[in-house]
């Protein structure tokens, strides 16, 4: 089968052609708070459930999952809620062992998505198992390919209850969200699998709980099927993820509030450029403050070697190769000219402001 055959996903109490909400907490922590979640949850309608029981953390020291004992606590919830369950899965030891508890819904989180050997390991210990859904996050890194190759390995192993999930994408400094959602990668997978159900995670893509709605309604308006959405009781206390989980009852107001454009094919051309056009200004914005940054370095050095700010023949040769790359990118002269020129000024005048200041600390 070939990822352009891939058809949505369905599960019995869910309308076709609704978007598909799956919430949870980030983590399941203990039986009671998952319980807790999963109760408030199926109150305000949602019928998929998630809790992550074994949880890749970048750093070591973090709170590393309850492990095996959590699938316990999931099959209450399906027991006592009538809700599918989901987890993440990272190794065949996890897949085994989610099977074997009839875990509904397993999916694979962008790390592991970014290694084939362990997708490779996954696909074959899913083999003969169509019981299961398996949703394939993006990979960590802005890689389509990567991400491709995870469900086509999968899709080789013969799962073909398969979707996707674009929880945004790694990059360095700072930035708005937490990962960056280059809307134009799954807008592209889209094109490969024109049928298969993608959902949207706001939750890991802002980072943060006030983004998760405008995140959610870009998401529906940009014909993603459903969303995954970290919520739970009591965030502030979340042992992961805490500032991007809301409670589910400010998930039923969201819900609520969503504009549904249910059955509506991506036709809204406008919206997915005008998307590119803010995925573009928000790397602009991190440039700029990156290079600021770095303007600032250079002005303690300047002040410290008592040199002078403004450098005319540095200006002139930083002048002249950007006017020569713009123009090879197809801008024009008089544009790149007054880009160049206005962020010189200001990295003058931060620099000037260093020298006025008796403080070398850098304190923007
Ligand atoms: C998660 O869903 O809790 C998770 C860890 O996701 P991701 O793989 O997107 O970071
Ligand atoms: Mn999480």
């Amino acid at each position: 089968m070939e990822l352009q055959q891939i058809q949505p996903l369905s599960f019995p109490g869910i309308d076709a052609g609704a978007p598909f909400i799956i919430a949870g907490p980030c983590s399941a922590e203990t039986e009671q708070q998952t319980l807790d979640a999963a109760r408030a949850l199926s109150a305000i309608g949602v019928k998929l459930f998630r809790a992550g029981i074994w949880k890749p953390r970048t750093m070591p020291g973090g709170f590393e999952g309850v492990g095996d004992c959590g699938l316990s606590w999931l099959q209450k919830v399906k027991r006592e809620t009538g809700m599918a369950v989901a987890t993440e899965v990272a190794t065949i030891d996890h897949v085994r062992a989610a099977l074997d508890a009839g875990i509904d819904i397993l999916w694979v989180g962008a790390r592991t998505t970014a290694n084939p050997f362990a997708i490779q390991d996954i696909a074959d210990v899913l083999k003969g198992h169509d019981e299961v859904a398996v949703l394939v996050k993006n990979p960590v890194n802005p890689d389509l390919d990567l991400w491709l190759g995870a469900l086509q390995r999968l899709l080789g192993a013969g799962i073909t209850r398969l979707g996707a999930v674009h929880r945004g994408f790694s990059s360095a400094g700072a930035h708005m969200y937490r990962n960056d959602p280059q809307w134009h990668i799954p807008f592209e997978l889209r094109r490969h699998a024109p049928s298969m159900t993608i959902l949207c995670d706001p939750s890991h893509i802002g980072g943060k709980r006030e983004f998760v709605e405008k995140l959610s309604q870009i998401a529906l308006d940009t014909g993603f099927d459903g969303l995954m959405i970290e919520s739970h009781c009591n965030p502030d206390q979340a042992l992961s993820d805490s500032a991007q989980q809301i409670t589910p009852s400010d998930l039923g107001t969201m819900l609520s509030r969503l504009v549904i454009r249910s059955g509506k094919p991506i036709e809204d051309e406008l919206t997915l450029l005008r998307q590119q056009i803010d995925d573009c200004d928000h790397e602009l914005l991190a440039v700029l403050a990156r290079r600021m940054s770095v303007a600032r370095e250079i002005g303690l050095f300047k002040k410290v070697h008592n040199l002078r700010v403004v450098q005319p023949a540095r200006y002139q040769d930083v002048m002249k190769a950007r006017l020569a790359e713009g123009s090879m990118l197809g801008l024009a002269e008089s544009f790149t000219q007054q880009i160049v020129q206005a962020i010189h000024e200001e990295s003058v005048r931060q620099q000037l402001d260093l020298l006025s200041n008796n403080n070398t600390s850098d304190k923007s």
